[in-house]
């Protein structure tokens, strides 16, 4: 490693002069905002989060507002950016900041890091940016900067990879300007030394980047290990009452689109009869022919989901009686206010139209 200062200080005087100053959570930094676009921010580009962060600032301006919330309406200001643990885990987590710390977050990487879904990296971005205390960080756009600046070999999610750049970055930080420096580093990941083809031309360090001096700014950091995802199906039943209104079913916390509100799902019969016959039984009501719709894939980090959508409309006063907390006849015009799985929400937009 080279002296921190030739690092962090030709950083620092790009950052004043190309930095990125007005974000909206760049304004009036307070732990609890910062914290919020650092979860949002997580495997998301700020192009997208930017028009869910402000929606989300204007109903939970505080984080007492957020753990006040019901999870269902956190859900629903989430829906659409994906990776839902994130948003049970901020509203769990802004529960015990406001019983258990009285609405001020902890001031220290561990005690932050105690909390749901706050690793080191966040911690440590909570901390420079928003109290200007010295803590590294190492998201996904430092890691590739270091990664490359000292061409460290294996994938970044390994522990091992993991140890020698956080060892890097605690190094490089500086002993003043921590948050300036946390948001130079995000920067300078996310704008020049990108993921295809990093700028080097512009790079405050590229005179001392390893990767960039031996011309092998393509090989670090070094891809994931590859493996087949395997690929499960499922249909995802849309039964419309005489109203319009189509029928929406709780998901159980634990699984995929935990506590989002989701198609009721029956598994996949190619003559469409079975399930519906037991669909009819397990709701009690009686249902019209199907129509089925070409398939979607859905991928998650684990395996694709061919998801086959199916529409059906319920036969004429045999509307049933359904437990409200898990049932959800829902007013395409009136939407509620709930968390909607990404293919559920793309499928409703289409079954409004076909209405
Ligand atoms: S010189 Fe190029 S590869 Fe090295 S840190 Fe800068 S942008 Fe990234």
């Amino acid at each position: 490693m080279i002296p921190a200062r030739q690092f962090n200080q030709p950083v620092l005087t790009w950052f004043d002069k190309h930095g990125r100053k007005q974000l909206p959570w760049q304004q009036n930094k307070t732990p609890y905002r910062v914290w919020v676009s650092e979860i949002m921010l997580q495997q998301t580009q700020v192009a997208t989060v930017i028009p869910y962060y402000e929606r989300f600032m204007k109903r939970f301006s505080t984080v007492k507002t957020l753990a006040k919330a019901d999870v269902d309406e956190v859900l629903h200001l989430w829906t659409g950016l994906g990776y839902y643990a994130r948003a049970r885990n901020l509203h769990k987590a802004a529960k015990i900041v406001a019983d258990e710390y009285k609405g001020q977050f902890p001031e220290t990487v561990e005690g932050l890091a105690e909390l749901p879904g706050i690793g080191r990296s966040t911690a440590g971005a909570i901390l420079s940016i928003a109290v200007n205390k010295r803590a590294a960080i190492l998201d996904g756009n430092v890691k590739r900067v270091l990664a490359r600046f000292h061409r460290v070999s294996g994938w970044t999610g390994q522990t091992k990879t993991q140890q020698v750049l956080w060892e890097i970055a605690e190094h490089y930080t500086p002993k003043q300007r921590f948050g300036d420096y946390t948001q130079a580093m995000m920067d300078l990941g996310a704008t020049i030394c990108t993921r295809s083809k990093p700028v080097c031309s512009l790079c405050p360090v590229a005179k001392k980047c390893e990767a960039n001096l031996q011309s092998e700014t393509h090989l670090y950091p070094e891809p994931k290990p590859k493996k087949q995802l395997p690929v499960k199906q499922t249909n995802l039943v849309m039964i419309v009452n005489q109203h319009g209104e189509v029928l929406l079913n709780k998901r159980p916390a634990a699984g995929i689109w935990g506590g989002l509100w989701s198609f009721p799902e029956t598994e996949v019969d190619t003559a469409h009869t079975k399930w519906l016959t037991s669909l009819e039984n397990t709701l009690q009501l009686k249902l019209a022919k199907p129509e089925v719709w070409n398939p979607l894939r859905h991928t998650f980090s684990h395996y694709h989901l061919d998801i086959t959508p199916v529409k059906l409309f319920l036969r004429q006063s045999t509307q049933p009686l359904l437990e409200p907390e898990q049932w959800l006849w829902y007013n395409l015009d009136q939407p509620a206010t709930v968390g909607l799985a990404a293919p559920v929400k793309k499928l409703i937009q289409k079954l409004a139209v076909s209405l």
